[in-house]
């Protein structure tokens, strides 16, 4: 009907920028759709410790398959989610979902869920941690929560009151994409974050640029100092590990690990992690 209209009128008669308002209308509504059709869904990336590799949290990663458009990034929806404030409903559904499929998974092993800032306005985002946690029986000790420097740029002190509410229940807070924003150090003097998470920018030319690497040792030792857990996120090579591991970094994320998975594939994941894992096979555990 007017949908392949509406399309080519738009690139007949409309201005560059409104073809793109266009685009985000259309793709606000399909992912509407999407939320009230079941059609997004989750994968997971596991976090392993750089001792022995053995994984100790997956972060959920939002994947939404859309029967017109194919595959849409979350690079390109969640954006369109935080502005139209789908964001929330989602949310919601990430942190349900999230809780019920970590109950399922072996303790002490934790899910890891980003958050946006757009969840902590109006409504309540303890109460609504707190009812995901509760309908899945998952303990707080067992979920982590990343955030990002944006959301400490507006109502910082009502953000870090309602950080430290949900560290009361257990809840461990991540900085992500940590090196990315701007004035982190003073966020992270203000909030004792359990665990900062070295963006991958600093992490993909680690072998042969030395000014990230001093870089990712300064923030590894100035995590150690405040007592907060570093991950490298993006980790793509056995050369970037070997040097994160010899820098003394606690946690590595990339797709030399794992790439992000379906859910049923977790407990295969652990499972044959485990069996590499064993003493008396001598298998390297990231083959
Ligand atoms: P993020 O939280 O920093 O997640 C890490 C992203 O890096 C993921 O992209 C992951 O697939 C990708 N990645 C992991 N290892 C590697 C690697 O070795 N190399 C490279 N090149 N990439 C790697 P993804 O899944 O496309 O997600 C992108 C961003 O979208 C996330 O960045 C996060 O900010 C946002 N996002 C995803 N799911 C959710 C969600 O449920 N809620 C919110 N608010 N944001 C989400
Ligand atoms: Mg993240
Ligand atoms: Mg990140
Ligand atoms: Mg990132």
């Amino acid at each position: 009907e007017s949908k392949a209209e509406g399309k080519a009128t738009t690139r007949l008669f409309e201005p560059r920028m409104n073809i793109h308002l266009d685009a985000r209308r259309n793709l606000e509504a399909r992912l509407r759709e999407a939320l009230a059709l079941g059609a997004l869904s989750l994968n997971y990336q596991p976090l392993v410790s750089c001792d022995d590799r053995s994984a100790v949290c997956f972060e959920a990663l939002l994947r939404w398959t859309d029967a017109e458009l194919g595959s849409v990034s979350p690079v390109d929806f969640i954006p369109v989610a935080e502005q139209t404030g789908l964001i929330v409903p989602i949310g919601e559904f990430v942190l349900r979902q999230a809780c019920m499929d970590a109950a399922t998974w072996p303790e002490p092993i934790r899910v890891a869920v980003n958050l946006s800032a757009a969840q902590f306005g109006k409504q309540n985002i303890v109460k609504i941690v707190k009812a995901a946690l509760q309908a899945s029986g998952l303990s707080g000790t067992r979920l982590e929560l990343e955030i990002t420097e944006s959301l400490l740029i507006n109502n910082k002190d009502d953000v870090l009151r309602t950080l430290d509410e949900l560290k009361m229940l257990g809840i461990r807070i991540a900085m992500d994409d940590f090196g990315t924003g701007y004035s982190s150090l003073s966020y992270l003097q203000s909030f004792n974050f359990n665990k900062i998470k070295i963006d991958r920018a600093f992490v993909s030319d680690l072998e042969s640029n030395p000014e990230n690497a001093s870089i990712v040792q300064a923030v590894i030792s100035m995590g150690k100092s405040l007592h907060m857990r570093v991950v490298a996120e993006g980790v793509e090579t056995r050369e970037q590990a070997d040097i994160l591991s010899n820098l003394q970094c606690d946690e590595l994320q990339g797709y030399l690990i794992s790439r992000p998975m379906p859910a049923a594939q977790v407990q295969e994941f652990l499972r044959s992690t485990a069996e590499a894992d064993k003493p008396d096979e001598d298998l390297p555990s990231l083959a």
